[in-house]
């Protein structure tokens, strides 16, 4: 198989390149840098099969030769980052993804749509099904990013009916791991900085909102299965795993054995309350269940950005 990843260079994509050259697939990384790096795919760059590209998608999207799959990935994902570059947020997901799929088009590729639990917004409903249609405010700071993938589920859905596009759409749930920017500003990379720094642990407002948080090496499992299928899905991947954001800040801090105290911040405007994947499709659909359990990843992670400190701090000047 030959693999076009947009926005291969970030977390999730880095993974998933990784992932598809290790199962022999030949891989097309195509990323802008702006929110991920090409540090995070340095060690493919000599793995044959892999080429990277510096493209911001929304510009052009062109690729020579045949390709099979293409998995469009390209998007700020972090609040902080979304907020920074709303208008890049919008565009990726829209002309990016439009460009996208006119490359699925041309090459008779299957296409999958990294969508997100966020089309569903604060939901009324938990945990939520894919048939929920979500309780989105357009106008609040986040509707730059949620109403992006809205948009970009609606493409999708109007090429797959008018041009006959194999499209796929996948509602990926909040996933951590190795990768993660240790200033995206997301909860988990933050308490982790955090609390291997000795510095307060910031909860927003009293923590009692909740996530579902899934290790990416399942994540990456479940996009797979997706690319290989035939769905049109939406489905949701994520762990059912649900935890509020003040046991996960406590968890974080006794994990990685610190004394930071938890402090309490304002807590971000829209920010949903709670937030749970219902995941029957997936089992049925994909066979798909997370298999690491969520103390393990955590563990993972934390060893990640432990050796990330020393490596930085080896190669500090003097
Ligand atoms: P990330 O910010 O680490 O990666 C996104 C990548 O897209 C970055 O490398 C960035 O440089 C690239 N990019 C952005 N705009 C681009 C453009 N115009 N052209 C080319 N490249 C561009 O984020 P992530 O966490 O890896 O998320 C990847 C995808 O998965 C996003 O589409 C996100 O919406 C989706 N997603 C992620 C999560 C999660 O928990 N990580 C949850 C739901 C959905
Ligand atoms: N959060 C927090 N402290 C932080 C960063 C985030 O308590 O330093 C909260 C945030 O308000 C939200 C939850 O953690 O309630 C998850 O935030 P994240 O940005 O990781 O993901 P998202 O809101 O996109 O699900």
């Amino acid at each position: 198989m030959r693999v076009v990843v947009t926005g291969g260079a970030g977390f999730l994509g880095s993974h998933l390149c990784e992932r598809l050259l290790a199962r022999g697939d030949q891989v097309v990384c195509l990323d802008n840098f702006l929110t991920g790096t090409p540090d995070n795919v340095a060690q493919l760059l000599e793995v044959p099969g892999f080429r990277l590209f510096r493209t911001d998608v929304t510009d052009y999207l062109h690729v020579t030769g045949d390709v099979d799959i293409v998995l469009h990935f390209a998007s700020p994902a972090s609040p902080i980052d979304y907020l920074r570059v709303p208008i890049e947020t919008l565009k990726v997901g829209s002309i990016g993804t439009l460009h996208a799929l006119g490359l699925a088009k041309e090459k008779r590729a299957r296409f999958v749509l990294a969508s997100t639990s966020e089309v569903y917004g604060d939901p009324e409903i938990h945990p939520q099904p894919e048939s929920y249609w979500g309780h989105v405010n357009p106008v609040g700071p986040r509707g730059v990013y949620d109403e992006a993938k809205r948009f970009a589920e609606a493409l999708t859905l109007a090429y797959r009916h008018t041009h006959d596009v194999n499209t796929g759409i996948l509602r990926i749930f909040n996933t951590f791991g190795p990768r993660m920017r240790p200033n995206d500003g997301r909860a988990i990379p933050n308490f982790i900085r955090q609390a291997l720094a000795g510095e307060p642990v910031t909860v927003a407002g009293d923590g009692l909102q909740t996530r579902s948080i899934c290790y990416v090496d399942d994540l990456v499992t479940g996009i797979l299965a997706m690319a290989d299928a035939d769905h049109q899905g939406p489905i949701n991947l994520g762990n059912p795993h649900e935890l509020s954001m003040l046991d996960l800040a406590r968890w974080i801090v006794d994990l990685t054995g610190s004394s930071s105290e938890v402090v309490h911040i304002e807590r971000p405007v829209d920010d949903p309350t709670v937030r749970q994947p219902d995941t029957t499709l997936a089992q049925r659909l994909l066979g798909w269940t997370p298999q690491v359990p969520v103390e393990d990843g955590l563990r993972r992670t934390i060893a990640w950005f432990r050796e990330q400190d020393e490596r930085h701090a080896f190669s500090a000047p003097p």
